[in-house]
């Protein structure tokens, strides 16, 4: 059986990003790069006055305080045409271009006008209250690399350049199934042995999450060509097909059969991970397909394990992995399993540190516990017990 680690890089070697589009800004969000973003001009493009005051040279008023002549005032958006001689000043608004021949600002607060006199009361230093031109940026500088995903921060860097139609990855294609002849819709009550399908959900939900939208294709039967029917009509009509279910050993698990059936290549059918060992890699045409397994915890696991990281990667993320954080146990965490196990966490900041409380789970079909998990605790194979206020590594499901 092969371990999370290797599982993880068998998923990463074989997928790579799809093609890239070019969406308007508007539509931007959240999407990632898929071009280097480079500065189009300087920022700031021009000496600007961070303050309201008056633009002076600041020589002149060395021997504060002294009265100047105003000729002229520019505001935002507008210039002042000529030059700032000795013993002028000009008025000046926060953002608008420095006049020529002046060097500083003296803020209003320690000025008084009246009429075409100004009395500067303070002394200025050479450059004060101006953000010299490229001071933050000077043009053709490299920004943000492709793999970036873009946020709002990003944004206001997109439109500062230009980029009114920034080239993106597209998104895969991603259908969701779930096995099972136990399965009814959430609108029916069930009878006996029936359940109602959640799986489904849970996937398209976190689907949506990583950034991709995944289209529900509804329940299968366990019957061996219902199986190999539904698997087969997906293939070529999506980048990936995740289902639920039907991937142990009974005989009613018969996603894997199916697959081998259709001619798939099976990367990996079983991986040292718990919950959630029998989860299945494989391909078809060009098609990949997540098997994962039906218990709700550990389908929640194995698709932000395994799953996630292959979408996050064909979207063109850098970074595909969801991030761990080290965080103090508040109790102790036992764990006999020799495969690495990711149980449900409460993670919370408390006076500046993580802490993580494992929660109370009734095992993989406990939903409602998992419910309340914010991260995945992570006990490595070679350990079976972290005692409360060692650190244990946390992957992130959701921000804290
Ligand atoms: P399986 O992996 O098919 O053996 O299913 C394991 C357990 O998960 C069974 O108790 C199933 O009833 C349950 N299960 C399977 N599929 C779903 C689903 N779509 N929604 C909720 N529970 C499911
Ligand atoms: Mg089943």
């Amino acid at each position: 059986m092969i371990t999370v680690d290797q599982a993880l890089n068998i998923v990463l070697a074989n997928i790579s990003r799809l093609g890239t589009e070019a969406v308007e800004l508007d539509h931007a969000l959240g999407r990632i790069l898929a071009q280097d973003v480079c500065a189009d001009l300087d920022l700031p493009p021009f000496d600007r006055a961070r303050m309201d005051g008056f633009a002076v040279r600041s020589a002149d008023v060395a021997a504060a305080p002294i009265t100047l002549q105003v000729v002229g005032e520019v505001a935002a958006g507008a210039s002042f045409e000529g030059d700032v001689g000795a013993g002028q000043a000009v008025k000046i608004f926060t953002g608008a271009p420095m006049p020529h021949g002046a060097d500083a600002v003296q803020m209003i607060e320690v000025t008084a006008q009246s009429g075409e006199q100004v009395v500067i009361k303070e002394p200025v230093t050479p450059g004060q209250f101006v953000t010299p031109r490229a001071s933050e940026v000077e043009s053709g500088k490299l920004i943000a690399e492709q793999g970036h995903e873009i946020g709002p921060a990003e944004m206001s860097v997109l439109a500062s350049f230009g980029y009114a139609a920034p080239r993106v990855a597209i998104h895969p294609s991603i259908a969701v199934m779930s096995t099972g002849s136990e399965l009814v819709e959430v609108s029916a009550k069930p009878h006996g042995a029936q359940i109602r399908n959640s799986n489904s959900y849970t996937i398209a939900s976190y689907a949506a999450r990583a950034g991709a939208a995944a289209r529900s294709l509804g329940t299968i039967q366990d019957t061996p060509e219902a199986t190999w029917r539904a698997l087969r009509d997906a293939t070529g009509k999506y980048d990936i097909v995740i289902t639920s279910g039907g991937v142990s050993m009974g005989d009613y698990d018969l996603v894997k059969g199916a697959l081998v059936e259709l001619g798939a290549e099976i990367f990996f059918d079983k991986v040292g991970i718990r919950p959630g060992k029998p989860t299945v890699f494989a391909r078809l045409d060009s098609t990949y397909y997540f098997g994962l397994p039906g218990n709700p915890v550990s389908t929640s696991v194995t698709f932000n394990v395994f799953a996630r990281p292959a979408i996050r990667k064909m979207l063109g993320d850098r970074d595909p992995l969801l991030p761990t954080v080290r965080a103090i146990a508040a109790r102790d965490i036992r764990d006999s399993s020799n495969r690495r196990s990711y149980l449900p966490g409460r993670l919370n900041i408390e006076q500046g540190s993580a802490l993580v409380t494992p929660l109370k789970w009734g095992g993989s079909s406990d939903l409602v516990a998992f419910m309340n998990a914010n991260a995945l605790i992570i006990v490595r194979e070679d350990t079976h017990e972290i005692s409360q206020g060692e650190p244990v590594d946390t992957m992130l499901l959701s921000s804290i």
